[in-house]
């Protein structure tokens, strides 16, 4: 057992109410696995973790726990908080390792779901396990959404998806990779085949446009088509990364570690305005990623972005931030990226009827993941816009609680 985290346990006040479990999108049971991990019975707490999360071992890494478990720690009032994450982690790991899952009967509904994501993954788990016939189609060659295609390797390794993946098939999850539902296979088609519910989980993989001149140049690329495959590219010395959300950070990591000399991050606010959490700019630093602040780009050119400085004012009591007039320059760089967030696809809605979204392209559901069509349920990004892998899964339990409902009240 790891020696730190021991004493990281012991320091642990076990609270009466916890804030950690409160904070915690999917209500991880924190100090009933910090008695277990302190008693040593690793493996009860992993299936305990695994049974309220299967990526247990995935939101370990990759969670922002400063605005969850550890952001509520009373122990980080006036010290550091209790760094639970590290112990889930270790726990998780270890599980997915050790434990040979036994191949339910599956004699029950026949089950698609579209998109192998966090989401899609929890559902394939949840209904497997009840005995459902799953089959997962996935549009890239392998499952893991975002965990395989967005996050660097350097934050969360592809053999922890590849693990998830092996977990899945013992329990007879059927995979078809490189298949995107819509062009070929429709939603109607599904059903003709006798699936009796489809679960969506295609999550947001259209990036949005800055619309400005030169957005389409040669030497400017979207993070969300970059992250999916860094090696291809050819960035140059310098770059620059327009956004501000840890989906920037990742890029202007990722540009840096694969031979960027100069990387800028380049937004129009302040440090304090970025979405992404303090951990992933602080990393960015540490990296020698740059950040040139309160500049709006307001066209790309061949060689290098034209920016409008800005300035936050307050009006009313409230910060915003204002363009100065004239006050252009030039910030010279070999390529851009863009990363001002994703929005969702429309190859399933456009393939077929009565799958109602709304204004930005996101699929309507109720609190229970039902949409507009019967038997046709979703959860995850493509329903809530970009979010994180915790909140995929948390809704994504229900979700598969009502599709099981669904099954039963309909014979
Ligand atoms: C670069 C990046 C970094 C991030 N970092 C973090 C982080 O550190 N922590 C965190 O909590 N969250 C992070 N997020 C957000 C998080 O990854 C997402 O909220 C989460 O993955 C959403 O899960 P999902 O299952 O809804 O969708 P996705 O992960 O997007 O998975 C959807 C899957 O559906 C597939 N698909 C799409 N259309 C079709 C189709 N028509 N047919 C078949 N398959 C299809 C896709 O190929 C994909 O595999 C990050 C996001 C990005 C982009």
């Amino acid at each position: 057992m790891n020696l730190f985290l021991n004493e990281e346990a012991n320091r642990c006040l076990l609270c009466k109410k916890p804030r950690c479990k409160e904070f915690c999108p999917i209500s991880t049971p924190i100090p009933e696995i910090i008695e277990l991990y302190r008693e040593g019975k690793l493996n009860e707490a992993g299936e305990i973790l695994f049974q309220n999360n299967p990526l247990s071992a995935v939101c370990a890494i990759v969670c922002p726990h400063e605005d969850q478990c550890a952001g509520h720690c009373i122990r980080g009032i006036k010290g550091e908080p209790i760094h639970f994450y590290e112990m889930e982690e270790e726990i998780s790991k270890d599980y997915l390792n050790n434990v040979k899952f036994e191949k339910p009967v599956a004699n029950r509904d026949r089950i698609a779901i579209i998109g192998g994501g966090p989401a899609g993954i929890t559902i394939a788990f949840t209904l497997a396990k009840r005995g459902f016939k799953v089959t997962i189609f996935e549009a890239h060659e392998k499952i893991g959404g975002v965990l395989r295609y967005g996050i660097p390797e350097y934050r969360l390794p592809n053999t922890m998806v590849d693990k998830i993946a092996e977990k899945l098939q013992e329990l007879g999850v059927q995979i078809r990779p490189n298949i995107m539902i819509g062009p070929v296979i429709t939603l109607d088609r599904l059903f003709e085949d006798g699936y009796k519910s489809v679960f969506i989980g295609t999550g947001v993989w259209n990036a949005k446009k800055l619309n400005i001149k030169g957005e389409t140049l040669g030497n400017v690329h979207y993070a969300i088509d970059y992250l999916k495959a860094p090696n291809v590219y050819n960035l140059g010395d310098t770059v620059c990364v327009i956004g501000a959300g840890n989906v920037a950070m990742d890029a202007a990591r990722t540009a840096k570690r694969n031979g960027a000399k100069n990387v800028y991050v380049v937004y129009r606010k302040h440090f304090d305005q970025m979405t992404a959490t303090k951990k992933e700019i602080e990393e960015a630093k540490e990296d020698n990623v740059e950040f040139k602040l309160f500049r709006a780009p307001v066209e790309i050119l061949e060689d290098g972005i034209k920016v409008v400085k800005t300035e936050n004012i307050e009006v009313d009591g409230r910060i915003q931030t204002k363009t100065l007039d004239g006050q252009e320059e030039i910030i010279p760089c070999d390529s851009t990226i863009i990363a001002v967030s994703q929005e969702p696809r429309s190859v399933i809605v456009s393939s077929t009827t009565r799958l109602e979204t709304n204004k930005w392209g996101l699929v309507i559901t109720d609190e229970e993941g039902h949409t507009t069509r019967e038997g046709v349920f979703a959860s995850g990004d493509v329903v809530t816009g970009a979010k994180t892998v915790v909140q995929a899964v948390a809704h994504a339990k229900h979700v598969a609680d009502a599709m099981e409902r669904y099954c039963e009240e309909n014979k």
